[in-house]
Parts: C-alpha cells; structure tokens; sequence
C-alpha cells in the first residue's frame, strides 16, 4: 500500500505515523480497499489524552466568537462536500449513497448549530437568602472529553459529541470504531485546518479492547460519551465510575411501530418499510417489533409483503438502490444466525430470510419479515441490527401498548393511528426516549434531546441544548458586592 493511502492518527495538533496500520474493506464490495488506517497502540492513545490535558485549559478560555468560527468552518465544509465525502461513508459502511450524503450533511448542521449555540451560552442569577449577598450560577466546560463511536453511523455520531464538545470548551479524543476509521479520518482532516489550537482535538484510530479501553480508564480523562452495545457500555461505565468521572451512554433497543386498526394502512406499511430497513435496519431507532392489532393484522402483512419485493437491494454506489449491505462480516454473520433461531422458534417466515450472492461481492442480506411471533421470543428481545422485523399480533390497544413497553429498552416507539385520543394516550404512556406519531421510528432532529429510557440509555440527554449537561460542570458563585 502506497504511503498517500496511510492514515495516521491526528495527535497534539500533527498527523503521526502509528505503531501499526489496518485495512479499511467496504463491507459491500469486497474488493474494494478504502485505505489503511492506524491502529493505534495503548501509548499512542496515552499521548492524545496527555495532548488534550495539556490543551484543555486554553480552549476552555477561548472566546466565543473563536470557537464560533472553528465550528462554522467545519459545518460548512462537511455540508458542501458532503457528495464527495459521503462515497467515502457509504464505501465503508455499506449504506446507499443518498444516506451517507444525507448523514455527512446532517453531521454539519450540528457543527453549525453548535456553532450559533456558543452564543447562546447564559447563566442565571439569584438573590441570596441572605440580604446583599448575590447569586450566579454559570456553566464550566468539563475538561478532557473522550468520545467513543460505534460503527453504524460513523460520521454523525462522532459529529452530534465533537460539536457540542468543542462548543462548551472542551478538549477531545475521539475514538472511532475500528471498522470504519475512514469518515472519522476526513472529519479529523477538517478540523485540523479549521483553526482549532493543538491538542484540543484528537484522532486515536485503532481496536476498543486497547485504544477505548485506555481512554475509559484515564483518571485525565473527565468523561466519557459513549455510542455501541449495552455490554461495552456497561463495562466502559464501570472503569470512567472508578475514577468519578463523568458518563453518557447511547446503547441498543428493540423499538416498537404499533399500527392499529384505524390507521392509514399505506402509511403504516411506509413507515414500517422505512423503519425497519432503510440504512439495512443498522439504526439504532430501527423498528424491529411491527406490533399490529387483530383487525388490520393480516392485510398489513400482505401489504408489506407486496411493497418488500419492489425494494431495490444491492451495491450502495448504484444509481436507484434504497438498502446495501450489512456494514461488516460479524453483523451478517450475526443477522443470519438470528434468522435460523427466529425459525427455530416458531416464527414463520414470509419474506426475505436469506443471503444474497450479488455483484460486488459483499454481505447483502434480503429484507426479511417474520409473522406469528410473541413478544417473548428471543428474536424479539434481543437486537438483531440488520433488515428484519417481526410482527407481533395485538388483541386491542391496551395489548399494543403493553407489548411495546414490555421490552428492556426503550430508546424510540411509535404508533400509526388516525384516533387523537390514541396518539395523545399513547405519547404519555409510552416508556421510551422518543415517541413517533404517524412517522418511522428512525429519524429524529438535530436541535431537540435525543437518548431512551431503561438499558437503551444511561445519564442525560445528547442533542440540542440538552448537551450542556454533560458536556459542562455547573458553578454557584456567591458574592457580597457592597
Ligand atoms: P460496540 O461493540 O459496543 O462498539 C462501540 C464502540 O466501543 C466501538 O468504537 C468499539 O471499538 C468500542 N469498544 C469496544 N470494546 C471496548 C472496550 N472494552 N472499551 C472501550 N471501548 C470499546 O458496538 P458496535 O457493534 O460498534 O455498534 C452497534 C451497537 O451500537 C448496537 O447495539 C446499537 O444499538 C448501538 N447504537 C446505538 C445508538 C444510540 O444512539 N442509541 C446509535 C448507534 C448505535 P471497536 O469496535 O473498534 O473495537
Ligand atoms: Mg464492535
């Protein structure tokens, strides 16, 4: 491999060559080399922390119209070439074209609304109980920010911590997951001609089990924002708690789409499709239980069976595809293995349900549904991550609802419904982090909270003003003027 194809880490403000370098594949398209990017060692890492300490102090007392223009650079940049840059995305990780172009321009509008947010930033301000004596209360940044991002969207996970991250004055060692080093590597590349002082961002490439793990125990690092699976998260929670440092934790769930027996059967079977399979079902708001009441249940299933075989599958590049290919061998293997157990449990198979042999050569996977499925099922309990969903039959409303909450996630839920009473009921009633009214499950804004309730999230909210909770120390400052 030619050195212009070597990505090295970005550390202290310079690109540095690694101890060891990886190859980048595309998942769909298996001849198809993106490049070789670091694979970081535990020192290398120690150095990005160690950079970013030593900086924090200085960026925390930036000005705000300083970290204004870092942001603004780097969200106007991502948003004109985002075409360009979304290829790349779309290469490593398997989704269409149209969606990684779609995600690196919505990674810049969080550069850009953190950007405006910087000035944004108010305290408050009280009398004392004690006469003359006077109250301000205002936010700090929080230090040394390291950020840990899974593989499913690889640039705007990274984007919606990093913005915020740098908007509050922090410093930053992003950890990218090792499968998909490319899109973390083009935003690193952004950011280091945006201005930003060195060290305040870092690029550590390389495996979770050293560089995340380095990163989750560093009494230097002041906390940890965290994206993947409940397992690492709960282990990466114990070791940033052992150093009381501060925890934000972003993990799976098991959403639920309940269609009742009101609903516009053409809109439910659209968000359902959309829900389920759009980004091959690799969303973590993805709806994989289809909770259908009894009267609409057998046509909602024939209609989703009818639009299921007009769904375009295949290589991400091409003009027209809607799904890809899974984004790495495990998740297809993992997905396949969930298919046979689903059989094996007694759900019965009425689309999709196998591997496709494509041209490119790459891990494609049908778009797959399962009926006659109970909520207690393995397959509907367990996060699958790829183009399957399940429907699950409801006797009645307070069924449906039931059924939905009655999962150990609880990150998004929605309801297809034409009833007011329904939606307002189901909006209240629903124990999960976002509720959908007549929309996909998948999908959600960049200026309002974003996160779920139960094992699907742990600390305070991501996204739009709710970021200054974590990304921020609050100060009570009394003062006896006169
Ligand atoms: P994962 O295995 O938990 O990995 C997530 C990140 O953690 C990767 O960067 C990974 O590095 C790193 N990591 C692994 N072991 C670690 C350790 N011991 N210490 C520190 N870091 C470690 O999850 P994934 O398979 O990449 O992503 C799929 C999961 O993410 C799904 O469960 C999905 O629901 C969830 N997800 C949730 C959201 C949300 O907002 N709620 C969004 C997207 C995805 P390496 O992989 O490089 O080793
Ligand atoms: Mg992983």
């Amino acid at each position: 491999m030619s050195k212009a194809q070597q990505h090295d880490n970005f550390i202290n403000g310079e690109w540095q060559p690694a101890s060891d370098y990886s190859t980048n594949t595309s998942p769909s398209n298996l001849d198809d080399v993106i490049g070789s990017y670091a694979h970081a060692s535990t020192d290398e890492a120690e150095a990005a922390i160690n950079a970013a300490a030593a900086a924090s102090s200085e960026w925390a007392r930036s000005g705000l119209e300083q970290r204004k223009a870092v942001l603004d650079f780097i969200g106007n940049e991502l948003i004109e070439r985002s075409a360009e840059i979304g290829l790349v995305l779309a290469r490593e990780e398997g989704k269409t074209v149209a969606e990684g172009t779609g995600e690196v321009y919505r990674s810049g509008q969080f550069f850009q609304y953190y950007a405006a947010e910087t000035l944004r930033q108010m305290g408050e301000f009280a009398d004392s109980v004690r006469p003359g004596v006077e109250i301000e209360v205002r936010r700090e940044p929080v230090g040394v920010v390291g950020i840990i991002t899974p593989w499913n969207f690889p640039m705007a996970v990274a984007a919606w911590k990093v913005a915020p991250a740098l908007a509050y004055g922090n410093a930053v060692v992003l950890k990218p997951a090792e499968s998909v080093p490319a899109s973390a590597w083009i935003l690193a590349e952004i950011i280091s001609r945006s201005g930003l002082p060195a060290g305040v961002f870092n690029l550590v490439m390389g495996s979770g089990r050293e560089v995340g793990e380095v990163i989750s125990t560093s009494p230097k690092v002041n906390a940890v924002t965290f994206t993947g699976s409940v397992p690492v998260g709960r282990h990466i929670a114990a070791n940033v708690m052992a150093n009381m440092g501060k925890i934000q934790l972003e993990m799976g769930s098991k959403n639920a789409l309940v269609v009742l027996n009101d609903a516009d059967l053409d809109l439910a079977v659209q968000c359902a499709i959309n829900g389920a399979f759009f980004g091959t079902g690799q969303k973590c708001t993805a709806s994989s239980r289809l909770i259908v009441e009894a009267g609409v249940h057998d046509e909602f299933i024939e209609r989703m069976v009818a639009e299921m075989a007009k769904l375009k599958v295949g290589d991400p590049l091409a003009e027209g595809t809607q799904i890809g290919s899974l984004a790495n061998e495990a998740q297809y293997q993992q997905v396949l293995g969930y298919i046979d157990s689903a059989k094996a449990e007694g759900a019965k198979l009425v689309a999709g349900g196998e591997a496709l042999e494509l041209n490119p050569k790459g891990y494609y996977i049908a778009p797959t549904l399962f009926r006659d499925t109970t909520n207690d099922m393995n397959i509907n309990c367990e996060e699958v991550f790829g183009p399957l969903a399940c429907v699950i039959k409801a006797d009645d409303y307070d069924h449906a609802l039931a059924i939905c909450n009655d999962t150990e996630y609880g990150l998004t839920a929605g309801v297809i419904t034409q009833s007011l009473a329904r939606a307002a009921h189901f909006k209240r009633e629903a124990k999960s982090g976002c509720v959908m009214v007549n929309l996909p499950t998948a999908g959600t804004d960049y200026h309002v909270p974003f996160g779920g309730r139960k094992n699907s999230s742990y600390g305070s909210r991501e996204q739009g003003r709710y970021a200054a909770e974590f990304y921020t120390v609050v100060k009570t400052c009394y003062s006896k003027p006169y």
